[in-house]
C-alpha cells in the first residue's frame, strides 16, 4: 500500500477507534486501552528533538542519579537554552521582525499539572520559569511583560539574547526586507524533550525562540498545552517541533497521546498525527516541516515527519544516539 493511502487508511480507521471506544463504558475503556503501569517500562529513558545529544546526557544523568522526570527535563531544556550556537532556543535564538528575541516554553509534570510563558523577552531559561509558573502560582500561562516581572521576581537575572551572530542574520534578513518566516527544516531546532524515571513516571518540556523572523507577538505551539507536547502519566508523552500553525490546527502533541491510549503504537501515533496535517485538501505541506516525537508508559517510542533531515536523540538502555526519524515525503 502506498504511504500517502496507508495514512489515508490509518486517519479512518482512527476515527473509527474513537467512534468504537466511546460506546464502552469507561471502566472497560481503561481497561482495554491504558497500558498495564505494572507491565515492566523501560527506565529511565529520555527521548528529545533533534540532535541534542548533550541536553539529552544531563537528562539521563539526573535519571541515573536517582532524579524525577521533571529535574530530568528542565535540566536538560537549560542546556540547549544556554546554547549560544543554537538559533532556535534561548541565548542566540533568532529574533522576530524587530529584532527582539522572545522565547516560549512548557513544561508538563506525571500528575498532569502544566506551566508556560509565552513571548518572554531578556530571560534565557525560560524552561525554568514555566516550571515556577505551574509550581508557585495559581496559574498555567504567564505571557510577555508580566512573565518577565514574575521571573525576575523568582530571581532570574534579565540579560540580552541577541548574539552577535543572530543580529547579522536579521540584519540580512532585513535587506530584502520580505514577510515569509522561516522555518528551519534541515538543522537543529526547537527542543521538546520526554522523559520516564525510574519509578516510570513521564514528565515533558518544550522550549524555543519560535519562527525566525516572526511577527512580533506572533506564538507558535510550543508553549501550548497539547500543542508542542502534551503529558498523561497514564499513557505516554508527546513533542512536537516545526511550524507551530499546523501542529496546533490539529493540536498534535494531544492527539497523539489520545491514540495512543487507544491502542497505537508511539510510531504508529506519530504517523497518524502527520497525517492529519499532510491529509488535508489542498494543503501545500512542500514548504513546511512538521516532526513529532513520542513514548509510551512502556518505553516504547517513536518519531514522524513530513519530510527528511528529522532526527531526535534518544536515552535508552544506558545509551545517547541520535536518530534520523521516517519522514512521509518520499516523492
Ligand atoms: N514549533 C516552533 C514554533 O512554531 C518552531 C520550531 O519548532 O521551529 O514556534
Amino acid at each position: 500500500m502506498k504511504r500517502r493511502n496507508f495514512i489515508k487508511k490509518a486517519s479512518v480507521t482512527g476515527l473509527g477507534l474513537v467512534a468504537a471506544s466511546s460506546l464502552i463504558s469507561c471502566k472497560e475503556d481503561k481497561e482495554k486501552a491504558v497500558p498495564a503501569s505494572t507491565k515492566s517500562a523501560i527506565k529511565p529513558l529520555v527521548i528529545a528533538t533533534w540532535k541534542t545529544d548533550l541536553a539529552v546526557e544531563t537528562a539521563a544523568k539526573v535519571l541515573e542519579d536517582g532524579g524525577n522526570a521533571l529535574d530530568a527535563v528542565e535540566q536538560g531544556c537549560r542546556i540547549e537554552e544556554a546554547n549560544e550556537k543554537g538559533q532556535s532556543v534561548g541565548k542566540g535564538g533568532l529574533p522576530d521582525r524587530d529584532g527582539d528575541v522572545t522565547l516560549d516554553a512548557c513544561i508538563m509534570d506525571s500528575k498532569g499539572n502544566y506551566g508556560a510563558v509565552l513571548g518572554v523577552k531578556e530571560i534565557k531559561h525560560v524552561i525554568s520559569v514555566a516550571r515556577k509558573v505551574m509550581e508557585d502560582t495559581p496559574h498555567v500561562m504567564l505571557v510577555g511583560e508580566g512573565a518577565k516581572k514574575f521571573a525576575i521576581s523568582k530571581g532570574f537575572e534579565p540579560e540580552n539574547l541577541l548574539t552577535e551572530a543572530s543580529k547579522k542574520a536579521w540584519e540580512k534578513w532585513k535587506e530584502k526586507s520580505e514577510y515569509k518566516p522561516i522555518i528551519n527544516i534541515e538543522n537543529h531546532d526547537t527542543i521538546g524533550m520526554l522523559a520516564i524515571d525510574k519509578n516510570g513516571d513521564i514528565s515533558g518540556a518544550c522550549t524555543t525562540s519560535g519562527l525566525a523572523y516572526k511577527m512580533a507577538g506572533r506564538v507558535g505551539d510550543s508553549p501550548i498545552i497539547g500543542g508542542g507536547l502534551f503529558v498523561d502519566n497514564e499513557v505516554g508523552g508527546a513533542s512536537a517541533t516545526g511550524l507551530g500553525e499546523e501542529v496546533l490546527k490539529t493540536v498534535g502533541s494531544f492527539l497523539i497521546v489520545e491514540l495512543m491510549r487507544q491502542g497505537k503504537s508511539p510510531q504508529e501515533a506519530c504517523e497518524e498525527a502527520i497525517g492529519r496535517i499532510v491529509n488535508k485538501p489542498g494543503k501545500n505541506f512542500k514548504d513546511f516541516q512538521v516532526g513529532y516525537i513520542a513514548v509510551n508508559k512502556q518505553g516504547e517510542t517513536g518519531a514522524y515527519s513530513i519530510h527528511e533531515w528529522f532526527s531526535y536523540n534518544i536515552y535508552k538502555n544506558k545509551e545517547n544516539k541520535n536518530i534520523k526519524s521516517d519522514f512521509y515525503n518520499k516523492a
